[in-house]
C-alpha cells in the first residue's frame, strides 16, 4: 500500500512591537530577568488589560500580505489551562471571531523551483499572547516574566503539505513575505518564529485524511525537516505492520533525531474557551484596514517578477536580489542613482555580497558604501573611465572608509588610460623590452599576448584599457 501525506503547519510569529500585547512593558530581550513587569503581565488580581494596536495592525498587515479576508469584528478569548509560567492559568488568544479569515502561501509542488505553483491555503490568523520563559539552571529554575505577554501572532495552515520539502518552503515563503512586511524579524534562533506540526497519512486513493499527530513547539528548519522524516516514516512502518496511528502530541528530540509520545491530543473544548470579559471586541472600521494596506510593501513574489519583466534581470538575479527586502532596496536605490540595472545587479551578488558576507555586516547596516556611492562607482566602471580591477579596489576602499569614487578618481588621477595615441606608446615600450615574447607570439602562441598585455598594465600603473592594449599590440605586431 502506498500512502500519501497531509502536513499543517500552526506558525507563531513573535510581533515587532515596542510594548506587550496586553500592557505598556517594553519588549525586549536585553532587560534583566523580571524587569519589564508590571500587574497586567503578571496576572496579579484586579489587573486589567487593553490591547495593542500596534499589534492589530501588524496581524492585520500580514492577512492583507496573505491574502486574508479581514474581519470587521473580532474577539479575544480565554484559553484555559495550567502551566507555570502563565500566572493567570489562562491565555488570552482569539477563538471563533480571528482577525484575518482564508489566505494562503505561494509554493511549488515538491518544493522545488521546478514544481508547478501550488497554493497552500491558510485556515485562520489569530492573536495572542505568550507565555513567561522557564530558565533551568544546576540546582534550581527560574521564570522570567519578561516574555509574558508578548505578542504572538498564530497562522494556522490547512494540511495541504505533501512533503517535509514542501514545509520548508512554505516556511521560508512565509517567513520572507512577513519579513517583507516589517512586522516581525522572525529570526529562528531568538525563537521568533515557532510552529506545531501536524502530520497524517492516508493510502493512496483516498480523500479522508488520516489521524494525525502533532509536534509542539519546533523553532528550526532544519529540525522540522528531519522531525517530519522521522514521523512519516514511523506512520508508515506503523500502518504497514497493521497497526493505527494514535492522536496524540509527540515531542522531537533533535538529539536522538525521534519523536517522543507527551500526551493523547486534548481537544479545543477541554481549554473552555469563552469570550474575554475584560476586553472590549475589536471593530475595524473600513478606512482603518484601507489606511493599513497603503502601508504593505510590494510583495516578494511580485517583485522578482518586477526585476525579470521591466528590468529585464535573469530569473537567478531577480530570487537573490528580491530574497531580502534590505538588499532590493539597496539595488532598487542604487538603480535610482543613475546605476545600469544588469551591470549593479552584478556587482551587488558579487563583490558588495562578498565583502557584507567577509564583515558579517547585513545590508541594513552598511554606513560607508550608500546607493549614491555605489551608482558613482558603477556609472565610472559603465563609462569605461575606470577598469574592472581599479573599480574592484575602488569598492573595497569606500567599503572600508567611505567616499565618493568620482572624487577619489579624479583626485588620484585613477581613470583608466583609453587615448590610443598614450596605448601605442605603452604597447611599443612592452615589444622593445621583451624581444622573446614578442618572438614567441609572432611564432604563433597566442598566450604570449596575454604577457605583452600585462606589461602594458604595468607600464600604466594599472590605468590601462586592457582590451585597448591588446588591440595596439596585435596591430604593431601583425
Ligand atoms: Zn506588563
Amino acid at each position: 500500500m502506498k500512502y500519501l501525506v497531509n502536513i499543517g503547519l500552526e506558525t507563531h510569529v513573535q510581533l515587532k512591537t515596542r510594548t506587550k500585547m496586553f500592557c505598556g512593558c517594553l519588549l525586549s530581550t536585553e532587560s534583566e530577568p523580571n524587569t519589564n513587569v508590571c500587574p497586567v503581565c503578571l496576572g496579579l488580581p484586579g489587573a486589567l488589560p487593553r490591547a495593542n494596536k500596534e499589534a492589530v495592525k501588524f496581524t492585520v498587515m500580514s492577512g492583507l500580505m496573505l491574502g486574508c479576508k479581514i474581519a470587521r469584528h473580532a474577539e479575544f478569548a480565554r484559553k484555559n489551562y495550567f502551566y507555570p509560567d502563565m500566572s493567570k492559568n489562562y491565555q488570552i488568544s482569539q477563538s471563533d471571531r480571528p482577525l484575518c479569515l482564508g489566505g494562503s502561501v505561494e509554493i511549488h509542488e515538491g518544493g522545488v523551483p521546478a514544481g508547478a505553483p501550488k497554493r497552500v491555503r491558510l485556515n485562520h490568523i489569530h492573536l495572542e499572547e505568550d507565555a513567561a520563559k522557564i530558565n533551568h539552571y544546576a540546582r534550581h529554575s527560574g521564570v522570567d516574566y519578561n516574555r509574558c505577554g508578548t505578542p504572538l501572532m498564530e497562522i494556522v495552515g490547512e494540511p495541504d503539505l505533501a512533503s517535509p520539502d514542501e514545509a520548508m518552503e512554505y516556511l521560508q515563503k512565509l517567513r520572507e513575505i512577513l519579513v517583507y512586511a516589517g512586522v516581525s524579524d522572525c529570526n529562528l534562533e531568538d525563537g521568533n518564529m515557532r510552529s506545531d506540526v501536524n502530520v497524517s497519512l492516508r493510502p493512496a486513493g483516498s480523500d479522508a485524511l488520516g489521524t494525525k499527530v502533532e509536534i509542539k513547539n519546533m523553532n528550526t528548519f532544519k529540525g522540522i525537516h528531519a522531525a517530519l522524516e522521522f514521523e512519516i516514516a514511523r506512520q508508515t512502518a506503523l500502518l504497514e505492520a497493521g497497526g493505527a496511528v494514535v492522536q496524540e502530541t509527540r515531542r522531537w528530540d533533535g538529539d536522538l533525531g525521534e519523536t517522543f509520545s507527551m500526551r493523547t491530543k486534548e481537544n479545543a473544548h477541554d481549554y473552555r474557551y469563552f469570550p474575554e470579559p475584560d476586553l472590549l471586541p475589536v471593530d475595524l472600521a473600513e478606512e482603518q484596514v484601507e489606511a493599513w494596506r497603503a502601508l504593505l510593501p510590494e510583495a516578494p513574489e511580485a517583485k522578482r517578477a518586477r526585476f525579470q519583466e521591466s528590468l529585464g534581470l535573469p530569473a537567478y538575479d531577480a530570487g537573490v536580489l528580491a530574497a531580502q527586502k534590505p538588499l532590493a532596496d539597496f539595488f532598487e536605490a542604487t538603480l535610482a542613482a543613475g546605476a545600469p540595472a544588469k551591470l549593479a545587479s552584478n556587482w551587488i551578488m558579487g563583490d558588495l555580497l562578498r565583502l557584507l558576507g567577509a564583515a558579517a555586516l547585513d545590508v541594513a547596516d552598511l554606513k560607508t558604501v550608500t546607493p549614491a556611492s555605489f551608482a558613482s562607482l558603477l556609472k565610472l566602471v559603465d563609462a569605461k573611465t575606470i577598469n574592472g580591477p581599479t573599480a574592484k579596489e575602488l569598492l573595497e576602499e569606500i567599503f572600508e572608509k567611505g567616499g565618493d569614487p568620482a572624487t577619489i578618481v579624479k583626485e588620484r588621477g585613477l581613470a583608466q588610460v583609453a587615448d590610443a595615441g598614450a596605448i601605442e606608446a605603452l604597447a611599443r615600450q612592452a615589444i622593445e623590452a621583451n624581444p622573446k615574447p614578442v618572438a614567441e607570439f609572432r611564432g604563433g602562441k597566442a598566450a604570449s599576448l596575454q604577457f605583452l598585455v600585462g606589461q602594458v598594465m604595468k607600464l600604466s600603473k594599472g590605468k590601462a584599457n586592457p582590451k585597448l592594449a591588446a588591440d595596439a599590440l596585435r596591430a604593431l605586431l601583425a
